[in-house]
């Protein structure tokens, strides 16, 4: 019989996140398909009581907390201190957290002061012949397997985007207070303040429809013999201001800076896509000037519906990795689509 803790962090509002609302759900889920489980909801924040209300309606049989001004911000040594507390509080035997940035530094930390075991990474929980498993990629999204485990506590990461957001109804929730003692060496590290670029400017954006791909091609020479990097970027800025679309790289174009040659300056290795990138999760892709070879269209693993703009009628998108490819100059057709989204 498994005790499910359904494990959340706070955002700077108070409040529970997209990808903590995912975890939940996918939490719920388990432990309806565990026979006799429990789910207990365990909280961490300056003040938890707000996320408690929001999820006062999920179906814990106990809403634990561990609040305080020094458990506001993301930072290990007190972090790791509130998850254990939570988990010794709850006897959890599996904890479901989502793969926010804060968690994913603290939780292995956690699992092993409690002797238990972690899989990070995991895009899917199941819960087959009463007996708990998730689901989750090995090589660069190429296999996907199920692993299950008897060692407990068994903490898992479920990545976001992979299930659909608790949205039951709120209430007023009666928080357990669970005691997360401190040193002043845990208290060592101050954060003093956030720093990060205004919205406009962030180009990655894991919750964008779209995924707007720029390859090399957009700072190569031309039809004319030049290469246009400045209209470049002009072009793609403007598109995604007026799309918000999430901003992709193949690894060609932010290896150019590299080699010191003119390149997209918004551009860095963050926004790669691809085996040595990331596997971003959007509903539709649009790949401009880029070949389309495997190791960068592995990463479009998690994009449904495919577009390419090529110059080239034999790239590889045109190897059955595109749905549609557009035989055209992605300079043209930008400015185009730019010019129909301004007069909307
Ligand atoms: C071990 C390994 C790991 C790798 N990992 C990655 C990875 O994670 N991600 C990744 O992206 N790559 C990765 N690569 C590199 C990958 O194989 C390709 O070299 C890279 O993706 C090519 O980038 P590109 O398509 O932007 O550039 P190019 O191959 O130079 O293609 C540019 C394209 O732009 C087109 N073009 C030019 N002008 C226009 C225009 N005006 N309109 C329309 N089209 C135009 C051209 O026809 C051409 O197809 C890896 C390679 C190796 C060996």
């Amino acid at each position: 019989m498994e005790t499910i803790l359904f494990l959340a962090h706070t955002e700077s509002d108070g409040s529970l996140g997209q990808a903590a609302l995912e975890s939940l759900a996918a939490a719920r889920t388990l432990a309806a398909g565990l026979t006799g489980s429990t789910l207990i909801a365990g909280l961490v924040g300056g003040s938890v009581q707000s996320a408690a209300d929001q999820i006062a309606g999920c179906g814990a049989t106990r809403i634990l907390g561990v609040a305080a001004a020094d458990f506001a911000s993301s930072r290990y040594s007190t972090d790791v201190v509130a998850v254990e507390a939570l988990a010794r509080a709850a006897a959890a035997t599996i904890v479901i957290a989502p793969a926010t940035s804060r968690w994913n530094r603290v939780l292995a930390g956690a699992a092993q002061r409690l002797d238990g075991r972690i899989d990070a990474h995991a895009t899917g929980i199941t819960a087959a012949d009463g007996k708990p498993g998730l689901t989750r990629w090995y090589y660069r999204q190429r296999m996907e397997a199920v692993v299950q485990r008897t060692r407990r506590p068994w903490f898992i990461l479920l990545e976001a985007g992979c299930a659909a957001a608790w949205n039951g109804p709120a209430g007023t929730a009666a928080v357990e207070s669970v005691a997360a003692p401190l040193t002043d060496a845990n208290r060592r590290t101050i954060v003093t303040g956030v720093q990060a670029p205004p919205t406009d400017q962030q180009t990655i954006r894991p919750d964008a429809k779209l995924l707007f791909v720029a390859g090399a091609g957009w700072t190569k020479a031309q039809p004319d013999g030049k290469a246009h990097s400045v209209e470049a970027e002009e072009i793609i800025l403007d598109f995604l201001g007026k799309t918000k679309a999430s901003l992709g790289s193949t690894k060609s174009l932010v290896d150019l800076s590299g080699e010191g040659q003119a390149v997209l300056k918004f551009m860095t290795h963050l926004n790669q896509v691809g085996q040595t990138g990331s596997t971003p999760r959007h509903p539709k892709g649009l790949a401009t000037c880029c070949h389309g070879e495997e190791p960068h269209t592995v990463g479009w693993r998690f994009i449904n519906e495919r577009r390419a703009i090529n110059l080239n009628p034999n790239c590889s998108w045109a190897q059955g990795k595109a749905d549609v490819l557009y035989v055209a100059d992605a300079f043209v057709v930008m400015r185009k689509v730019n010019a129909l989204l301004a007069a909307k």
